[in-house]
C-alpha cells in the first residue's frame, strides 16, 4: 500500500496532454503512470477529476521582514521607492524579533495556501543587530517541512554607502543566508555602485552562496548596473547562480543600448525578475506625460534566451499596500504589463512563476513532477496554463512532500437570467490546450 494515490490529473508534457495516475510514497514521486481502472491501494487516494497538475508554483521575489507593515509608523504617500525606504527605516528600529518572525510566517501560510512552496525572500541587512535576519534565519528552520525558504542578505541602504555595509554583508554570510544580495544604483556614486557589485561577488564566491542583486530599480536611462552585474557573472563562471532583480531602467534604455545589453545578458547566463504588481506602481512617478512603464524588458529578452521570472515582491508594506501572496495574479498582470499576450506567450507567463522562477532559484531535481523528485504540486482545476491565467484559477489541492496541506473548494455563482433557469455560471473553459 503507497500514502497517497492521485487519480485522474491532466498532465501536459511535451507530447500533449494526458490523463495520470500518480503514485506516492514517502514523500516522493514513485510513478507517473496513464490513469488505469485498477490502482494501487493507498492510504488517501484524490480524486483529480482531470484537474491540472502542475509542480508548486515558485516565488522568486519577496521582502519578507518587510511585509505587514503598510502604514507603520505612517503610509507612504508619494508612492515613490524613495519615501517607501523613508518609511522602512523609520519602522526598523521598531522590529523584534517576534515581529518579524509572526509576520513572516502569516505571509508564507499565505503562499502554501496558493500553492507556492518555493519562496526566495530578501532580508535587510542593514541593521545593526541583524534583528530580521535572524528572525527570518528561525522561520527557515520552522517552515522547512513544507515550504523551501531561501534569504538574501539584502543591503538596503547599501554596501558602501551605509556605515559597516561590508562587514554586516558578511556577517550575514556567516550567521547562513542561502544568496548575496546588492543594491548598486542606490549607492553614492557610479563608483560605489561598480563596487558594491564586487564586494558582493567577492563574498559568494568565498561562501560559495548565489547571488541576487535589486540592480537599476531607477527610471535613469544612466543606470546601467546590469552590464557590470553580467560581466562579472560571465568572468567568475558564476552564470546562473546569479540574479539581477528589479532591472527596471530597461524600461528606458534606448534600443542601441538594449541591443547590446541583450547580448551581455544572454552570455552572461543570468536570471532576471521582473515584479510587474510593485513597479508599475512605483516607477514613472517622476514623470509627466507621457509616463512610463519602468519594468524590464521580458519580451525582448525572453526572446534572447534570456531566463526571465515574475515576483511579487512586496505585500502589504511601505512599498506596496496591496497583495495576497498569489501568483496567479502576479503572472496575469505580468502579461498584461510585458504585453505577453499570444496564447503561447499567456502560457509562458505560466512558466515564469513556476519552471522559470525554479531555475531562478536553482532547485534542479528538487523540483518538478518526476519518479524520484520530492512529491511536491498543485491540482489546478483549469484545462492548461492558458486557462488558469485567464481565469486565475486558484489550487483545489496543495500537496507539499506527500502531505495534503491545503484545498480549495470551487466557488460557483448561481446566475439568474431572463428567458433561462438558474444556473452555474462556469466562464467557459477552453476546449483546445496551449502548451
Ligand atoms: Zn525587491
Amino acid at each position: 500500500m503507497i500514502d497517497l494515490l492521485v487519480r485522474g490529473a491532466r498532465l501536459i508534457t511535451a507530447d500533449g496532454p494526458s490523463l495520470v495516475d500518480i503514485h506516492i510514497d514517502e514523500g516522493t514521486f514513485r510513478a507517473v503512470l496513464p490513469t488505469s481502472d485498477q490502482p494501487p491501494e493507498a492510504a488517501t487516494v484524490i480524486d483529480a477529476n482531470g484537474a491540472l497538475i502542475s509542480a508548486p508554483f515558485v516565488e522568486p521575489h519577496v521582502h519578507l521582514d518587510a511585509t505587514l507593515t503598510a502604514g507603520e509608523p505612517r503610509w507612504n504617500e508619494s508612492g515613490t521607492l524613495w519615501e517607501g525606504i523613508a518609511c522602512w527605516s523609520e519602522r526598523k528600529p521598531m522590529l523584534t524579533r517576534n515581529d518579524v518572525r509572526d509576520r513572516a510566517e502569516e505571509v508564507l501560510r499565505w503562499y502554501a495556501a496558493n500553492g507556492t512552496l518555493h519562496v526566495r525572500s530578501h532580508v535587510d541587512i542593514t541593521d545593526e543587530n541583524l534583528v530580521a535576519l535572524d528572525a527570518l534565519l528561525e522561520v527557515r528552520e520552522r517552515v522547512r517541512d513544507v515550504i523551501t525558504l531561501q534569504l538574501v542578505a539584502f543591503p538596503q541602504e547599501g554596501i558602501c554607502s551605509f556605515p559597516r555595509g561590508e562587514e554586516l554583508l558578511e556577517e550575514a554570510a556567516r550567521r547562513g543566508v542561502d544568496v548575496i544580495g546588492a543594491i548598486p544604483h542606490f549607492e553614492d556614486t557610479r563608483e560605489d555602485g561598480v563596487r558594491s557589485i564586487d564586494v558582493a561577488v567577492d563574498v559568494a564566491q568565498r561562501y560559495g552562496l548565489r547571488i541576487d542583486a535589486h540592480c537599476d530599480e531607477i527610471d535613469d536611462e544612466q543606470s546601467r548596473f546590469i552590464e557590470v552585474l553580467a560581466t562579472r557573472a560571465h568572468r567568475t563562471g558564476m552564470r546562473e547562480r546569479v540574479t539581477a532583480s528589479h532591472t527596471t531602467a530597461m524600461g528606458s534604455y534606448n534600443a542601441a543600448y538594449s541591443y547590446k545589453l541583450r547580448r551581455i545578458v544572454a552570455r552572461a547566463g543570468i536570471n532576471l525578475v521582473c515584479n510587474p504588481l510593485v513597479n508599475l506602481h512605483l516607477q514613472g512617478r517622476f514623470d509627466s506625460y507621457p509616463k512610463r512603464r519602468g519594468l524590464t524588458q521580458v519580451k525582448e529578452m525572453l526572446a534572447a534566451g534570456v531566463n526571465v521570472a515574475f515576483g511579487h515582491d512586496d505585500i502589504m508594506d511601505p512599498w506596496y499596500p496591496l497583495g495576497t501572496a498569489n501568483p496567479v495574479q502576479v503572472a496575469h498582470a505580468g502579461a498584461h504589463a510585458t504585453q505577453l499576450m499570444a496564447p503561447t506567450e499567456v502560457a509562458e507567463c505560466f512558466r515564469m512563476v513556476t519552471d522559470r522562477a525554479a531555475a531562478t532559484l536553482g532547485l534542479g531535481d528538487g523540483y518538478g513532477i518526476d519518479t524520484g523528485r520530492p512529491a511536491s504540486f498543485v491540482l489546478l482545476p483549469a484545462t492548461d496554463p492558458f486557462d488558469v491565467i485567464r481565469r486565475q484559477v486558484r489550487p483545489s489541492h496543495v500537496v507539499s512532500h506527500g502531505a495534503l496541506i491545503a484545498t480549495t473548494p470551487a466557488a460557483p455563482t448561481t446566475l439568474t437570467w431572463p428567458g433561462r433557469d438558474a444556473e452555474e455560471v462556469d466562464f467557459q473553459r477552453r476546449r483546445d490546450v496551449v502548451l
